[in-house]
């Protein structure tokens, strides 16, 4: 699978699954823009990592939440790198409570970062896709927003309109070669889920074990390479079995 001569934007790739996809895209030979949104030593080791497989890189420090922001990260990138060929909205945190304790800012907060930030980066990166008449946009969703999960009422909810999002931008886009997909990942052992009790989880996952950054990464690449040209608007779990 080569992305050679591919720019993509990746968001959220100082860490975790981001960080595996900025560097798997690397090393299939696409040129990567970083967004990050606060750890900019860790956006610049990945940055380092990912020139060393030869190809440009960049990190941007960027809110994805924050509209103006974007609009203003993805003229930078299109400054540098040309153009953009492959979006991975993958930004996202979490802010865990029952409802009738959750705090308006908690879910504001997790829609502005996971949902809106998705819109912010589509909104301002399409109109160099819809020029180009090609583009991929991948959307980092999760087995959350399928199944819905006790205690993070604001995170399966920004994870289940990022599925709405990707099936109306496939619809919206199809027509100027641009596909949209998601990806669906359960527990992936990362930042995110280190504090998490792994052991219970790991019971009610049918392959027994978290999956790992890398094999989120693999996935991203078959849907932004040239093999998946025909799929779009569609949601790929990856979660051993654990929404079956
Ligand atoms: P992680 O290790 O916590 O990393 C989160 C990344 O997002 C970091 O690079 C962080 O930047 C960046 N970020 C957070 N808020 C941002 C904002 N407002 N603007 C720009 N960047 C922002 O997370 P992860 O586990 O790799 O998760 C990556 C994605 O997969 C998320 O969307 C998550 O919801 C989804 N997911 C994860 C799992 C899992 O089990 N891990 C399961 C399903 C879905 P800084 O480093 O600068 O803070």
């Amino acid at each position: 699978m080569t992305l050679e001569g591919k720019t993509a934007i990746v968001t959220g790739a100082s860490r975790g699954i981001g960080r595996a996809i900025a560097l798997r895209f690397a090393r299939a030979g696409a040129s990567v823009a970083i967004i990050y949104a606060s750890d900019a030593d860790r956006a610049d080791e990945v940055r380092r990592e990912a020139a060393g497989h030869g190809v440009r890189a960049a990190a941007y420090r960027c809110d994805v939440s924050d509209f103006e922001a974007v609009k203003n990260t993805v003229n930078s990138v299109c400054e540098f790198f040309g153009t953009i060929d492959i979006l991975v909205n993958n930004a996202g945190v979490t802010s865990d409570g029952l409802i009738v304790a959750m705090k308006e800012q908690s879910f504001d907060r997790v829609i502005g970062a996971n949902l809106k930030g998705a819109f912010n980066m589509i909104r301002h990166c399409s109109p160099v896709f819809v020029r180009r008449r090609s583009g991929r946009i991948l959307n980092i969703s999760s087995v959350a927003g399928l199944s819905g999960n006790a205690g993070q009422a604001n995170y399966a909810a920004s994870k289940a309109g990022l599925i709405g999002l990707t099936k109306t931008v496939a619809r919206e886009f199809a027509s100027r070669g641009i596909c949209c997909n998601a990806i669906a990942p359960g527990f992936i052992a990362t930042d995110m889920t280190a504090a998490l009790d792994s052991g219970k989880i790991t019971q009610s996952i049918p392959l027994g074990r978290a999956g790992r950054p890398d094999e989120v990464a693999e996935l991203a690449l078959f849907l932004c390479g040239d093999g998946a040209a025909y799929i779009t608007g569609e949601v790929i779990r990856i979660d051993g079995g654990l929404a079956i």
